[in-house]
């Protein structure tokens, strides 16, 4: 197994920028970038044994910085939605940017996937890893207190990427971190034919600009069971109220995950490669999301992007939990430590 590091450009401040690959011994292949921690390609095996990337994005680092999607990115301080940008800790209001309509989206104008992290390679026994660093100052983006944030991906011979995910503060503040990659395990055409399981009896509906009611629903009789193993397409263009809300399948899943325990929350096969993902995590929900918002873009290699091109599995805290009382907590104290982590298994299965 190995670590490779190699120079990927460099942003406007004339910050360089590095591209890291990770290897190990059955062939496999993880190319990370520090910044915005970003998953650039996931070379794995179908059925046949040929390699092919998973992963949606772009050739260059100029691509990324200009125009991405959230392609395989660190997203944070907080991952998803929070209403108007706007919440309340101990009696205080915060102002967050409003990127998403009224809404907060993904940390704000810069959250974390547009930094450069410091990058520092790390190994051990059956694995490579690379742990990435940033202080996010007290302030940014609106949030408070100054974060001290750690992200260390490992790539294992079980060919797992592992992320864990560690952060402390100064001031009581919110946290939720998450990975944004799109995967498509035919590695072009889009996503319908993907049979899709998600360990969860519970989804948490959304209004018209995609915030949680609060409520938590049950997804039996609904098109996001998928508790047994369906097709994304199968169910995608019924004339439900919440798939037509969000345009397709953009929602978070309550997982069966009560003690927050590393536990299976999707598996994901593609019949024609054969190729399997696995998600295990220790969060309690996961944001199924079918690409949605694709629009013909042009990526890697001048692959053209469109809707449901991609879909992600970004584990995660509920969205706009802190407005929300019901919903598990996101506040972090001083003092104390946040720690999630989330694995990526690739396998195939005929
Ligand atoms: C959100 C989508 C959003 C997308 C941005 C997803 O996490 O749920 O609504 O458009 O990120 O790429």
């Amino acid at each position: 197994m190995d670590i490779k590091k190699q120079p990927f450009g460099k942003i406007e401040s004339g910050l360089a920028v590095d591209l890291f690959t990770l290897n190990n011994d059955n062939g496999l292949e993880v190319k990370i970038s520090n910044y915005g921690g970003i998953v650039v390609s996931v070379m794995t095996p179908d059925w046949n044994g040929e390699f092919g990337d998973i992963v949606l994005g772009f050739d260059t680092l100029e691509e990324y910085v200009r125009q991405n999607p959230y392609f395989g990115c660190i997203v944070g301080r907080c991952a998803n939605r929070i209403a108007q940008g706007k919440f309340r800790l101990n009696g205080v209001e915060y102002k967050l940017a409003q990127n998403n309509g009224q809404n907060h989206l993904h940390g704000g104008i810069r959250g974390f996937d547009k930094v450069v992290w410091t990058a520092e390679a790390v190994t051990g026994e059956g694995e490579v890893g690379l742990k990435l660093t940033y202080l996010s100052r007290d302030g940014e983006e609106g949030y408070p207190g100054n974060l001290s944030v750690e992200v260390v991906y490992t790539f294992t011979q079980q060919n797992e990427l592992k992320i864990d995910y560690a952060a402390t503060t100064d001031q009581v503040t919110i946290v939720n971190l998450s990975n944004h990659s799109y995967f498509n395990l035919a590695e072009a055409g889009d996503v319908l034919g993907h049979e899709i399981m998600i360990n969860a009896d519970r989804f948490t509906p959304v209004d018209e600009t995609l915030i949680p009611t609060g409520e938590l629903r049950a997804v039996k009789g609904t098109p996001l069971d998928f508790t047994r193993s369906t097709s994304i397409g199968a169910r995608i263009g019924q004339p439900d109220t919440q798939l037509q809300l969000a345009g397709g399948y953009d929602h978070n899943w309550v997982l069966n995950n009560p003690d927050g325990s590393l536990s299976l929350a999707a598996r994901v096969k593609e019949p024609t490669s054969g190729r399997v993902l696995e998600v295990h995590t220790t969060q309690p929900g996961v944001q199924f999301y079918t690409g949605n918002f694709l629009d013909e873009l042009v990526g890697k290699g001048g692959q053209v992007y469109r809707k449901r091109s991609g879909f992600c599995l970004e584990t995660q805290h509920f969205p706009d939990s802190p407005n929300q009382p019901d919903f598990p907590s996101v506040v972090l104290n001083p003092g104390d430590r946040y720690a999630q982590t989330t694995v990526f298994k690739f396998a195939v299965d005929r």
